[in-house]
């Protein structure tokens, strides 16, 4: 039989040894994931033994092994099985039944009206006799351990790691999603664990995570999850942090803003046409969720992904860097990250370093302070500088730290306070 099995054990150093690698999108379909020890028959017939599929077979395989050392293998026996298709269900908070048996989820500002049997635009939370359910309360198709930079954040606990999970779903459709094989599935389509909350944030401790991440997809969506690993990663003295499309109802926000640390926002542009277009959500929530995270005092980043073409006009930018400046701060990091052909949006180019360099000039001339350039490992753009003396206070190429010149998050240097989590 055509069986083959890899022991490899890939850990923090093995990690920062390939930031490339870190930065390839999220694939759990294959069936590697049926097996902890990656017990697997050929996926392709040699005919299908493209270069794509190839590449594709590694990118799936580099995932599935990502996770699977989470779980301290190679032990076959002790193995955590991942499978295909694991429901597991929460009664949601945040809906209101209305006539005949339909529910309003009022988790999201989509509103779904969701009739009985029937499941929302997210995939993940369904309507059964007029009661309305998560389907992913303990099911992560994605277990990794990152460096806390990959989320990005920038300002939080440097060189650290985060312990980082997602399920299936999501509440936006967008046509440049780089991990579109998990958020645009149903829980049935792909492989999950198992994994209790308490069962996270040991492993969390175990592997020496200072932080757990909810990411990859809309953490929104998994809510019920997020708030009971949440409370007990506070009561471990780790940080929560995640990495959001902020399109989430104002009351469940104030409810997570009691145990979330950081957010990384997802401005995605500033035009409603935008979110329309090209993501099936609208901006102005998005806006909504912004202030409140700085009300509620949680640390918040922003990355905007540059697309050709799309929301790289340098007045729109400009006017976004405005808004961001008057209403969250100077202080307030911004990262902006180049854009690489996926998903339905194949047919543009890679956004030019040149139009994410004259973004950040634009940027930096509306007065922000911390801008950035993400997915261009060793770019200038990628380190931090004090405001006020303008000497670089953090190093940084890729995911990887060069020299801190932080002294209790102060610049070492002049003595400004750079605003951020730093221990
Ligand atoms: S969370 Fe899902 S079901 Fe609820 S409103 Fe948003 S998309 Fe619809």
């Amino acid at each position: 039989m055509d069986y083959y099995y890899i022991r490899f054990r890939l850990d923090k150093q093995n990690l920062s040894h390939y930031p490339n690698l870190m930065s390839e999108p999220i694939r759990n379909t294959s069936p590697l994931w049926e097996s902890g020890i990656l017990r697997q028959k050929s996926i392709f017939p040699p005919s299908a033994c493209t270069k794509r599929n190839f590449l594709r077979l590694c990118a799936t395989g580099f995932a599935a092994l990502s996770g699977i050392h989470l779980f301290g293998l190679p032990e076959r026996s002790h193995a955590q099985l991942a499978k295909k298709g694991l429901i597991k269900t929460k009664l949601s908070p945040f809906f209101t039944p209305l006539a005949q048996g339909e529910i309003q989820c009022e988790l999201c500002p989509k509103h779904c009206h969701v009739a009985k049997g029937k499941r929302g635009a997210c995939r993940v939370r369904e309507n059964r006799d007029g009661k309305y359910f998560s389907l992913v309360y303990g099911n992560p198709c994605a277990l990794h351990l990152d460096p806390i930079e990959k989320k990005p954040f920038f300002h939080v606990l440097p060189a650290t790691t985060s312990f980082s999970l997602a399920t299936a779903g999501c509440n936006f459709h967008c046509k440049f999603c780089q991990n579109w094989e998990i958020s645009q599935a149903s829980p049935e389509d792909v492989y999950s664990y198992d994994v209790s909350p308490e069962f996270v944030v040991n492993k969390a401790k175990e592997a020496g995570a200072r932080s757990v991440a909810y990411t990859y997809v809309e953490p929104t969506i998994f809510y019920e999850y997020l708030l009971d690993i949440g409370l007990l990663v506070r009561r471990e003295g780790l940080l929560n942090v995640c990495h959001s499309n902020g399109f989430i109802n104002p009351t469940p926000l104030r409810q997570l803003c009691r145990i979330m640390d950081a957010a990384n926002i997802d401005l995605k542009g500033f035009t409603e046409d935008f979110y329309h277009e090209l993501c099936d959500g609208e901006l102005a929530p998005v806006l909504e969720t912004l202030k409140i995270l700085k009300q509620e005092k949680v640390h918040v980043e922003i990355t905007n992904l540059v697309i050709p073409t799309k929301n790289d006009n340098l007045s729109t930018v400009k006017e976004m860097c405005l808004w961001v400046k008057k209403e969250l701060g100077s202080d307030t990091p911004i990262h902006f990250s180049r854009f690489y052909p996926l998903y339905k949006l194949r047919s543009l180019p890679p956004t030019p370093v040149s139009t994410l360099e004259n973004i950040r000039d634009v940027a930096i001339s509306t007065g922000l302070e911390y801008v950035y350039i993400g997915n261009v490992p060793g770019h200038e753009g990628e380190n931090t500088f004090c405001p006020k003396c303008k000497k670089r206070v953090i190093h940084r190429t890729g995911y990887m730290l060069g020299e801190v010149r932080l002294k209790g998050g102060k610049c070492s240097y002049c003595g400004k306070p750079i605003p951020g989590i730093w221990t």
